[in-house]
């Protein structure tokens, strides 16, 4: 930038020098004619009355610097000329001039010279004999002018351009510096960049939102540090106890009536890691937001009752009732991630209740919101645990979780999968009596 303002500033003074020049070399050659012209008249005056007097021996006696004189007859015949022969000189009847002194007593003419590098002015004067006396002077054009000046006018253009080279410096460096030595943090109060507001007003919008995205991003890596560390933790305690059961057999180590004991112990925690890194790689697809993504109109009524119905042989087994009512309800929305909401909440219901207890699922459509209840009479979730149960990991009590199967990552899946629907989820749930949790999806 600091380059193109330079370059800018030098271009302009080097363009009013030009201009100036031009147009001074114009004026000067203005007023040399005009100063010339009335002086050649002046001379020629005073030629013509010598003449007048003298005849010949006054015009050959003259002391002429710059003029030329000449001398005609009343018949076009040069009688007398200072810088040539009269033989040879043709007629001057022809010229101007001379024609307009012989006609008006006096005349006057230019006349460029073959070179074009300068002009000739003439001033006739008629005597009283009818000849004609006729002086003439050149004077420069504006080339030759310019030619003349050549030298001089170069020194004043080099210290021109030397002047206005360090001009323009200083001023692309003045324009630049502020820029460069700008602190970025209160910029809104330093006045010295009153002109250039708008701009910081909007590197003070990109700075603000460069902070939020870095909070964001911390906070994001942060959660994901976490959970690597986690998962690495959950995936560990199920290994040392497969291991271990394996060690005992593999020695012999293991009674013969332990031994189907010990493989049942290392198959139930070895479905626990599959379903945990099932979870886990469910939560990480949510967390990039994969493909299969795509909301298409669906039925959450159907998708409800596909989950109840897979989850039926997991409720007899434990003694709990599920039930579902509900109504076709059509809303937009990713099938299978709204399956993983039900499933997760109902299963979570079926698992946190007693023997004998219930799950209710109510899918209805109160003005054309998509609401999905599932509530059931099991063990409840303290107050102070009901803010966390969304977060990874977060069980209320972990052996209980671990001895019904749980991996601490249901709830969260929930969530994300509710949050991608930009559905709101509300809990409300008593120790003792049991839990409700209301997801409500946005109207179709
Ligand atoms: P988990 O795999 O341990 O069930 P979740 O994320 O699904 O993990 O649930 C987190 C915790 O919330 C559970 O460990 C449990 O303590 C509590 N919880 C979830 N649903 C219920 C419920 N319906 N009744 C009682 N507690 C629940």
């Amino acid at each position: 930038m600091s380059k193109r303002i330079f370059r800018a500033t030098w271009m302009v003074a080097l363009a009013v020098f030009v201009s100036v020049l031009a147009l001074s070399m114009g004026l000067m050659y203005q007023y040399t004619g005009k100063v010339l012209s009335a002086r050649l008249k002046a001379e020629t005056d005073l030629a013509a009355h010598g003449v007048e007097r003298g005849g010949l021996d006054f015009v050959q006696d003259l002391e002429l610097a710059d003029y030329r004189i000449t001398w005609i007859d009343s018949e076009g015949n040069v009688l007398y000329d200072s810088q040539s022969d009269t033989q040879g000189m043709e007629n001057h009847l022809e010229r101007q001039e001379v024609r307009d002194a012989m006609g008006k007593g006096i005349g006057e003419s230019s006349r460029y010279s073959t070179t074009m590098t300068t002009k000739l002015l003439y001033c006739a004067r008629r005597l009283e004999d009818g000849s004609v006396v006729r002086l003439s002077i050149s004077h420069y054009t504006t080339v030759r002018l310019f030619l003349n000046l050549l030298q001089p006018l170069l020194m004043v253009a080099l210290g021109v351009l030397a002047v206005s080279f360090l001009v323009a410096r200083r001023i692309a460096a003045k324009i630049v510096n502020p820029l460069n030595n700008m602190e970025l943090e209160n910029l809104q109060e330093n006045e010295d960049y009153r002109e250039i507001r708008p701009l910081i007003n909007r590197i003070n919008a990109q700075q603000t939102q460069l902070r939020k995205d870095q909070v964001e991003l911390e906070k994001t890596e942060q959660i994901r540090r976490e959970f690597t560390a986690n998962v690495s933790h959950e995936l560990k305690s199920p290994l040392h106890t497969i291991s271990g059961y394996a060690e005992l057999i593999k020695d012999g180590l293991a009674r013969e009536e332990d031994v189907s004991t010990f493989a049942e112990k290392i198959y139930s925690e070895t479905y626990r890691m599959t379903h945990l890194v099932e979870d886990i790689i469910e939560l990480t697809r949510l967390d990039e937001g994969e493909e299969n993504m795509e909301k298409t109109e669906t039925d959450l009524n159907q998708i409800a009752e596909n989950a109840v119905e897979a989850l039926m042989p997991f409720a007899k087994e434990n003694g709990v009732s599920l039930e579902l009512q509900g109504e076709t309800c059509p809303m937009q929305g990713v099938p299978h991630l709204i399956y993983g909401i039900i499933y997760n909440l109902c299963d979570n219901a079926v698992k946190y209740n007693t023997r004998g207890g219930w799950v209710n699922i109510t899918v209805s459509c109160p003005g054309g919101v998509p609401t999905l209840i599932v509530s059931d009479n099991g063990i409840g979730i303290p107050e102070e645990h009901q803010d966390r149960i969304f977060e990874r990991f977060y069980r209320v009590d972990k052996s209980h979780s671990k001895a019904v199967g749980g991996t601490g990552l249901g709830l969260s899946i929930v969530k994300h999968s509710a949050m991608i629907h930009e559905a709101n989820i509300s809990l409300h749930s008593v120790p003792g009596e049991g839990t409700e949790i209301t997801v409500t999806f946005p109207a179709l």
